[in-house]
């Protein structure tokens, strides 16, 4: 039998990039499925974008993560988008289906997952966001899509938030309202799940969390933060004291890559395989 040398390419664009430890699951998990491929984490300014793609048809890659600050500019160079990632209009995740690139956001659908892992489902529910840049958009979107009832955005810049309670309210069958955050954020009893979609309290500034009264956060909801570095935020801290139930951002995490090898593999993912790489990592 003649051997095959070439492993299957894929891997992430961003710039910065050096950081992040993507390549790290995933290639754990390339290796429990004893799959020949690599995860290559590459440095991409944004004026080389356009090349940057045409070498992921050039070199036959199986596909490509995107990050800052691509997610948004690369739609110019697919073929297609997944529903959520036209009605976002970013994308984290390339499959090069035989030339073809299409394109799909699985930020939101991994958070949707990590909170299925609890027992939590969405549908029906009164969902708050704390936030409304990328990531907020994502899981606002998906939340949206698998039937939340309403979706309040609660962000510091007004603009950006009422664009996102605005695109919800727009493109899905969910209701969606923008509250102003210039005094501290009193959760609305009905609330079922309260999220945090800021990037405060990541790594340096582990001793931050967002303005909330958390005097107003009950035993009845479920509070998650995407912040997975450290995942033990301040802010689920204040909630798991008033008895919430806690579910934190490495499971967000996690879960994005294992739908992301399953796209390019075609392969079930190796979750706990992922999921001990990143502790371990994470000196966790
Ligand atoms: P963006 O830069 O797109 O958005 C940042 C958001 O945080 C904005 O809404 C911004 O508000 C808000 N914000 C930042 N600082 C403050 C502050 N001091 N006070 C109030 N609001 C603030 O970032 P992303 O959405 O891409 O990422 C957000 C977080 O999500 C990061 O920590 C990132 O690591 C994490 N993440 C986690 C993932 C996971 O898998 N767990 C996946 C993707 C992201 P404003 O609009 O006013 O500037």
């Amino acid at each position: 039998m003649s051997k095959n040398y070439r492993a299957e390419l894929v891997g992430a664009f961003g710039n910065p990039i050096d950081e992040n430890p993507t390549g790290v699951m995933e290639e754990a998990a390339f290796a429990a499925k004893g799959l020949n491929f690599r995860y290559l984490t590459v440095k991409v300014d944004k004026e080389d974008l356009e090349a940057a793609m045409n070498g992921v048809k050039a070199f036959q890659m199986k596909g490509i993560n995107l990050t800052i600050p691509h997610k948004v500019r690369v739609l110019e160079y697919l073929d297609e988008l997944s529903e959520a990632a036209r009605i976002i209009g970013a994308v984290n995740m390339v499959v090069n289906k035989d030339g073809k690139l299409w394109g799909e956001n699985t930020d939101g659908k991994g958070f949707l997952i990590s909170l299925k892992n609890e027992d939590v489902s969405v549908d029906g529910k009164n969902v708050v966001i704390l936030g409304a840049g990328g990531a907020a958009k994502a899981i606002g979107v998906e939340c949206a899509l698998a039937g939340a009832k309403k979706i309040t955005v609660v962000n510091r810049s007004r603009e950006r938030g009422q664009d996102l309670a605005h695109l919800i309210a727009e493109k899905t069958s969910a209701d969606s309202q923008y509250v102003s955050w210039d005094a501290s954020y009193r959760v609305e009893p009905n609330t079922d799940i309260l999220i945090n979609a800021t990037s405060i309290g990541l790594y340096p500034d582990v001793d931050k969390k967002p303005d909330v009264d958390y005097n107003t956060i009950t035993p009845s909801m479920v509070v998650s933060d995407v912040v997975f570095n450290d995942p033990n935020t301040l802010f689920l801290q204040e909630a798991a004291k008033r008895g919430s139930h806690t579910v934190n951002g490495l499971g967000m995490l996690v879960n994005q890559g294992a739908l992301n090898f399953t796209l390019w593999t075609g392969t079930e993912a190796p979750l706990d395989v992922m999921t001990d790489a990143l502790k371990k990592e994470f000196g966790l």
